[in-house]
């Protein structure tokens, strides 16, 4: 298997080419740390002076995607200390959160304060999504470039889920905690409109609804929804502006009493699906489901290229994932794939 000679790409990626040293396109294409800093800080001084004016008003001023893994706790923490707003964390209880995960989302919740509120839909329909997702194909293969098809469904249900609690109450912003890698700069912080959210919320949700059919619509976005709000929220990744380094965020989090699960794999904090999903992923697809968003944190130096290799290739228990391939109800000899393509 070749592979980027600067990043950690390889030349299974969707849309990859090398040049004559081996360096891949979207490293070519990576823009240089000190335009990416001026950026960021920019986006800082945006984001503080929105919370500024939004601290005046009363109620919810955040509805923020929490999983309850590292990033998202951290993300937490940055709104609350950092920028001293209201938030509501909203949990989906997709049947695979690890118990030491809903640990965690109790006592960070409870050391920042903050709002909670988790959503648990019935786990024969969600079972039905994340199957459906894999065995259907229903997510178009640009979608599956970041993430696998079973988290490509549970974050398109997600999505749903915190932007229509965001519209029914009328809260400014809805948050998420997407490292650097998972999300581009250029969305980090938007204000969300119509037309925007047909086409986004559009390609992702339109599979989920094929996929869960009508038992799916109390958690989405309804269309009688999108022509009653008057006012648009604004969507912020505050993780693309903050620096992101590993070790001081899990030491930050760690102070508010997050605790790292010994029950997830390499991969994850807070999901027991990811094992099986980045199988799933790799056997069909020939790359792994991180691999853009660990090349990315490689271009920038937040990790070592071998560090990069390294947390590709710990895919977690093997006893994990046949345990919850079980539960989801798929053959275990699915799982079959080789991490690094023979590397
Ligand atoms: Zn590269």
């Amino acid at each position: 298997m070749t592979y980027c000679s600067r990043c950690i790409l390889p030349a299974t990626f969707p849309g990859i080419r090398f040049d004559e040293t081996g360096v891949c396109n979207f490293c070519l294409a990576h823009k240089s740390a000190q335009e990416t800093e001026q950026k960021r800080s920019k986006l800082r001084e945006t984001f503080a002076e929105l919370s500024q004016s939004l601290r005046a008003s009363d109620g919810i001023h955040v509805v923020l995607a929490y999983s309850g893994g590292k990033d998202s706790t951290y993300t937490l923490w940055l709104l609350r200390t950092c920028y001293h707003l209201r938030v509501l964390a909203i949990t989906l209880d997709n049947g695979y959160v690890s118990p030491r995960s809903f640990e965690n989302i109790r006592t960070v919740c409870e050391t920042l304060d903050v709002d909670a509120l988790t959503i648990k839909p019935p786990l024969s329909m969600l079972n039905t999504v994340f199957v459906g997702s894999v065995s259907r194909g229903v997510f178009p293969r640009k979608s599956l470039v970041r993430a696998s098809p079973i988290c490509s469904s549970c974050m398109a249900l997600t999505k749903n889920i915190v932007l229509r609690i965001a519209l029914e109450r009328c809260v400014p912003v809805v948050a998420y905690g997407w490292s650097p890698g998972q999300a581009p700069l250029s969305a980090a912080l938007f204000r969300l409109n119509p037309a925007m959210l047909r086409s986004m919320y559009g390609a992702r949700t339109d599979p989920l609804k094929d996929l869960g059919g009508p038992e799916l619509d109390p958690y989405l976005v309804s269309d009688d929804l999108f022509d009653q709000v008057r006012t648009y929220p604004y969507s912020v990744n505050p993780l693309a502006f903050h620096p992101y380094d590993e070790d001081a965020i899990r030491a930050q989090i760690q102070v508010l009493g997050w605790t790292p699960p010994d029950d997830t794999d390499g991969n994850s904090t807070n999901c027991l699906l990811n094992g099986v999903a980045i199988r799933l992923h790799l056997a069909q697809h020939g790359f792994h489901p991180y691999a853009f968003e660990v090349a990315e944190h490689v271009r920038s130096g937040l990790i070592t290229r071998d560090e990069g290799f390294r947390s590709l290739g710990e895919l977690g228990s093997p006893g994990l994932a046949t345990q919850v391939a079980a539960r989801l109800g798929i053959d275990e000899t699915m799982l079959q794939c080789n991490p690094l393509n023979g590397r």
